[in-house]
């Protein structure tokens, strides 16, 4: 059967292979440590689960509305005020099937065959998939290692023409861990209300943050760039729900309600009974969620030394979500392979630890390594690493 050109040139996730490889070794036997993970490795706290327990015993388990119970788009409003001094009203927010969804179907009502999205590189890997699969084009705009993995103005101004409908934003970033300041995001915002550029921002780890540094919703700015900006955000990563398909967007009346009527022909609605999971998390002030930050934090500080401490290995020490992403191009060519790709290849095969290829985001001569796994795993990874490269200088 001939399949559409739509997919012709569609990619498997190469987050979602790594792991998938890794998995299959451990199945084998062998002592794999992944660190490909996109997701935290607690458990969803224990009144979330009850809450949807709850919520099937009360027979909430029909249809909802296609944007989703109002209840939740309330909760995620009053989240929006508290968090990022937003004021959004019902019919400008739609809950999708996690954050992932909302973004293909915002790039579905918003995009022309031809249409371009600046995509800054490194990006996350699905972005330019879905753009690509609504028809657009992903511009790359190749940010700088020195800059922190953040593309200025400048460099914004050179990449738009006349084509030009949107700018993808990440802060913090996956799979770089670095976040603009408020300064950028306005510089930024400048540009693109002059040239009258949608601005998605996705701020889905926007509560993994281990520094001083406050996270900045472009969209607070003002109001023209609220009313050019929508917010992509979810609970899969802030409440380690992952699995309950829960995200949201918010933004413009006219891209929501596009949004949610496609959503009706498409998704129908979330999951009924994640949504008042995700209600209970937004309700509730949880302790074990700075727990869960914690935790991130103390790992990036080890995992990060151990890390850079490997000869050919550099890296700028990240400040979000959980990943980091070194520069192996001098290790690479010390150990004589002619890509990271083959490097990762052989790591994997040699000394049993998957590391996710930074090609897969853009940036061939990174590699991304998630710390959302135990320390003990994390310091037993940097000691084979190390190996690895010594043994093959
Ligand atoms: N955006 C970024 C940057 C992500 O890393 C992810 C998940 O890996 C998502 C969006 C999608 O999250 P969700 O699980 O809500 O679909």
């Amino acid at each position: 059967m001939q399949l559409s050109k739509r997919v012709e040139t569609l990619t498997p996730s190469s987050t979602l292979a790594i792991t998938a490889k890794a998995k299959e070794l451990k199945k084998e036997g062998h002592d794999v440590i992944g660190l490909g993970a996109g997701e935290p490795d607690f458990n969803t706290p224990n009144y979330i689960l009850e809450a949807a327990a709850e919520a099937m015993k009360s027979g909430m388990t029909k249809y909802t509305p296609s944007g989703g119970i109002i209840e939740l788009k309330e909760a995620i409003i009053n989240k929006f005020q508290d968090d990022n001094q937003l004021r959004y009203s019902t019919d400008e927010v739609i809950i999708t099937t996690g954050a992932k969804h909302a973004l293909y179907t915002l790039f579905q009502v918003l995009l022309n065959d031809g249409d371009e999205v600046i995509v800054p590189t490194p990006y996350w890997v699905s972005y330019p998939e879905q753009i690509k699969l609504a028809g657009g084009n992903p511009i790359f705009l190749q940010s700088s290692e020195e800059n922190e993995f953040k593309i200025t103005p400048e460099d914004l101004k050179k990449a738009i023409t006349p084509k030009t409908k949107a700018i993808v934003l990440n802060s913090p970033s996956n799979p770089t861990g670095m976040m603009y300041s408020k300064g950028e995001l306005e510089e930024l915002g400048k540009v693109c209300l002059e040239h009258n550029i949608l601005i998605v921002s996705d701020e889905i780890y926007e509560k993994l943050i281990y520094t001083a540094d406050q996270h900045v919703s472009i969209a607070a700015l003002s109001p023209e760039l609220k009313e050019q900006t929508v917010v992509i955000n979810g609970v899969s990563k802030s409440h380690s729900m992952t699995g309950w398909r829960i995200g949201y967007a918010a933004g413009p009346q006219t891209i929501i309600k596009a949004m949610t009527n496609l959503a009706s022909h498409s998704t129908s609605n979330p999951t009924s009974i994640a949504q008042y999971a995700a209600l209970a998390a937004y309700e509730s002030n949880d302790a074990s969620l700075s727990k869960m930050k914690e935790a991130f934090s103390e790992r990036l500080n080890a995992f990060y030394d151990l890390i850079t401490d490997i000869p050919g290995i550099t890296c700028k020490k990240p400040k979000g979500a959980f990943y980091i992403f070194p520069n192996v191009s001098e290790a690479v060519a010390m150990n004589g392979f002619s890509s990271a790709d083959d490097w990762v290849k052989a790591i994997l095969e040699e000394e049993k630890v998957a590391l996710v290829p930074g090609s897969g985001f853009g940036s061939p001569e990174n590699v991304r390594l998630s710390y959302a796994l135990g320390l003990d795993d994390l310091v037993e990874a940097a000691k084979r690493i190390k190996r690895f490269v010594e043994n093959h200088q």
